[in-house]
């Protein structure tokens, strides 16, 4: 096949080994953006967040303490960059967004960001807004009744609908989310629980999108959160970065040219971990490196930038299967708005296969305490196939002996006990 002899590495990427793949797209700072973003609609973002935290405060208790920002720890793990590497250079962190607050997943970020902007603007056309209120007046019956008016759909594997759907509800809307087939039973159980309509799909993430944006325009009270194609999303997640910043320089951790930051996000559609570049792109220009990491057979992302065809292509283009466990990352075609961008400002993306991620969970779960669902430990081996790499390809990934790394756990908490035993058990027989 001609893309093939065009690009060697699709013959091991067809062939669902675990690959390893730089961007030669990748850009530098002071090269012109052609973004339709700016760091101001990221701090715009951010004043979103903070409007709504006296209202996420009230509605959430458990947010109480951060006083309704949705935050997440970093957090030092030295056991762990023990167990995975013996020539690992740098600093090892782990970004707990397996603990983010409400949805227990990175979608917390995009998802309730989209969510609570649309709530907003609707607000505001029906003058129940006019600037400069308490939001805790969204808790009241009046709001409450004003959004039950209309309706909020989306299509997902599992954790953007939790997200979705519980922030929906609370704030009275209807809401609707389409399932893949792949989505966990207890997330569909729970978002029914909390009050959304589920509807069950035998098709995969891009069929359930399809299938839930068709219902939902035809209402013209309904919104549909487009994951494959949402700014919303994507400034949602970007605000991270703003976030990783304070919580690096409270640590006296300086990021610069011989201090360089290498993240390594879990990647699906690509809009978390492509929001997230984005921003960090926007507050640490060239010295932070971003990776992603998709699953063997789903790599989409890595299939749309290669080829450079974007979200024209599927993995099932390719005879790659979409099939594996890692829930948020079983997607075939990559997001249509976060790829152009990811294009420019991804420095790369490994794959890694799913019996890996079991046994990442069984170590880190030894070695921290700390219990991920599969896919959000795809990134604790970045420091090493990336050092490897580089070091096989004579590649200066400079100054790794400085390093900061961080593996940005995606998910976790809200998997019930018994589902994370038999991760971990899994996990265990396969080390
Ligand atoms: C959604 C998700 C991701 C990736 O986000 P995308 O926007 O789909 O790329 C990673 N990990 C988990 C646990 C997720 O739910």
């Amino acid at each position: 096949m001609e893309w093939k002899n065009k690009y060697p590495i699709l013959k091991d990427i067809i062939d669902l080994k675990p690959v390893v793949w730089m961007n030669p797209n990748l850009q530098n700072k002071g090269s012109s953006s052609i973004f339709s973003l700016t760091r101001d609609d990221m701090d715009k973002a951010e004043l979103l967040w903070k409007r709504f935290a006296p209202f996420i405060v009230k509605e959430f208790p458990e947010t109480k303490q951060s006083k309704g920002i949705l935050e997440s720890p970093l957090q030092r793990i030295s056991h762990m960059e023990r167990e995975i590497s013996n020539s690992f250079k740098g600093e090892f962190y782990l970004k707990c967004d397996n603990d983010l607050p409400i949805a227990g997943s990175i979608k917390a970020r995009g998802g309730i960001y989209e969510v609570l902007q649309h709530a907003e603007s609707l607000a505001f056309e029906a003058g129940l807004l006019t600037g400069g209120e308490n939001y805790e007046i969204l808790s009241s019956k009046k709001f409450k009744e004003f959004f039950s008016q209309y309706s909020i759909g989306v299509g997902s594997t599992g954790n953007l609908g939790l997200s979705i759907g519980i922030i929906s509800a609370k704030l009275g809307f209807n809401v609707f989310v389409y399932m893949s087939a792949d989505a966990k039973q207890w997330k569909k159980n729970l978002l029914r629980q909390k009050g959304a309509t589920v509807h069950e799909f035998t098709g995969d993430f891009s069929e359930a999108i399809s299938a839930g944006r068709q219902k939902t325009i035809t209402d013209p009270k309904a919104y549909f959160v487009d994951d494959e194609d949402s700014k919303h999303l994507f400034l949602g997640y970007s605000v991270a970065a703003l976030r990783l910043e304070k919580q690096l320089e409270e640590r006296n951790i300086k990021v610069n040219e011989k201090h360089p930051l290498f993240v390594y996000l879990p990647c699906g559609v690509g809009g978390a971990p492509g929001g997230i570049t984005f921003g960090l792109k926007q507050v640490f220009g060239d010295h932070v490196h971003c990776f992603f990491v998709e699953p063997t057979h789903s790599p989409s992302v890595l299939i749309g930038l290669l080829t450079r065809k974007m979200s024209n292509v599927s993995v099932q283009d390719f005879g790659i299967d979409n099939r594996t466990e890692a829930d948020g990352l079983a997607v075939g075609r990559p997001s249509s708005f976060a790829t152009v961008i990811s294009d420019r400002l991804v420095s790369g993306i490994y794959t890694i296969e799913d019996n890996e991620l079991y046994k990442l969970v069984a170590l880190l779960a030894d070695s921290e305490g700390i219990f991920l669902e599969p896919s959000a430990t795809a990134g604790l081996v970045g420091p090493q196939r990336i050092h490897d790499y580089a070091n096989e390809k004579k590649l200066d990934v400079q100054n790794v002996q400085n390093a900061i790394h961080i593996s940005w756990a995606t998910g976790g908490a809200l998997v019930p006990e018994e589902d994370m035993k038999d991760f971990y058990e899994k996990g265990k027989s396969l080390l």
